[in-house]
């Protein structure tokens, strides 16, 4: 396994806010050359015997994964595991209990829309939403988009969804701590999902790594389409500095709105340890 290099372990299935199934974006996968894959939905793994079992059909190897949303420093920050048993109940309700209050906030930014003249915006997402328990902010960017508000998904975001702006509705996820235990206690590995996207200080930054590493956590993605190539440099350098091993992921959503696609990377330098070499038992 040690000889992969076309891994990509960071995508999203209709499961969570993807556009495309499970069986879908394995085919696209297994097109693109991906040779070890994992499908990480949003604090959701119902996709995952799905993802496992197309894998398994395409000849390519499978990793189970998750992308959880963690509250850090007043910041959101995303947590992937890869490897665990999706079977555990440890992470199932953990995951479960992380869900919970999506549908009162998506209530609350449709009533901030109204406030600005955007009507019926909580029923407009919804249309978009593959998974009732997992309404999120690129659903209610795309129903934007569809009625004319904006032209493409950022400038959603950028307008509305972001903090300060009127659809902006601050939420409380899980701790660190919890996302990183319930990961590690089924056997998993945490990772940092990219961590350039941060806006933290350099000091908010390093307590970010401490502390998830303190907590059990042993890997970064380094090589993921939320990096710049000079960002690919600074998060090596974080991973050797911190001992983690390195991750690689497109964090693919969409053909018509993801501009990386499926194992479209450059492959990680030779001299980090690939996270895939700490999960050689886990893979499927
Ligand atoms: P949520 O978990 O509901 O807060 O939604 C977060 C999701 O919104 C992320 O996983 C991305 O898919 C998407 N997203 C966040 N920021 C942006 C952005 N600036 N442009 C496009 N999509 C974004
Ligand atoms: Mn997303
Ligand atoms: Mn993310
Ligand atoms: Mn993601």
């Amino acid at each position: 396994m040690t000889s992969i290099l076309n891994a990509d372990l960071h995508c999203h299935s209709v499961v969570s806010d993807g556009t495309l199934t499970p069986e879908a974006l394995a085919a696209r996968a297994k097109a693109n050359g991906v040779e070890l894959w994992a499908l990480t939905d949003h604090d959701e793994i119902g996709g995952q015997l799905r993802a496992a079992a197309a894998a398994r059909a395409l000849g390519m190897h499978y990793l189970t994964g998750v992308e959880i949303s963690v509250t850090f420093a007043n910041e959101t920050v995303h947590i992937v595991g890869l490897g665990f048993d999706a079977t555990d109940p440890r992470i199932m309700s953990g995951l479960q209990a992380t869900r919970g209050g999506r549908g009162q906030r998506a209530q609350e930014m449709s009533a901030q829309l109204a406030k600005v003249g955007i009507q019926g915006a909580y029923e407009g997402a919804l249309k978009f939403v593959g998974n009732p328990e997992l309404i999120s902010r690129t659903h209610f960017a795309r129903f934007l988009v569809e009625s004319g508000v904006c032209r493409d998904t950022p400038e959603v975001f950028r307008k509305y969804l972001t903090d300060g702006k009127p659809g902006f509705v601050p939420h409380r996820w899980a701790s660190l701590q919890q996302a990183v235990q319930w990961i590690t206690e089924c056997g998993g590995v945490a990772v940092i999902a990219h961590p350039g996207r941060y806006r933290f200080t350099a000091n908010e930054q390093y307590a970010l790594f401490s502390e998830f590493k303190a907590h059990g956590g042993q890997a970064v993605e380094v090589v993921t389409g939320s990096h710049s190539p000079s960002e690919y440099v600074t998060y090596a350098d974080m991973a050797k500095e911190f001992g983690l091993a390195a991750s690689r992921g497109s964090d693919f959503h969409s053909p018509d709105e993801s501009h990386t696609d499926l194992g479209a990377l450059p492959y990680l330098s030779g001299e980090l340890t690939p996270v895939w070499e700490l999960l050689a038992h886990r893979i499927q």
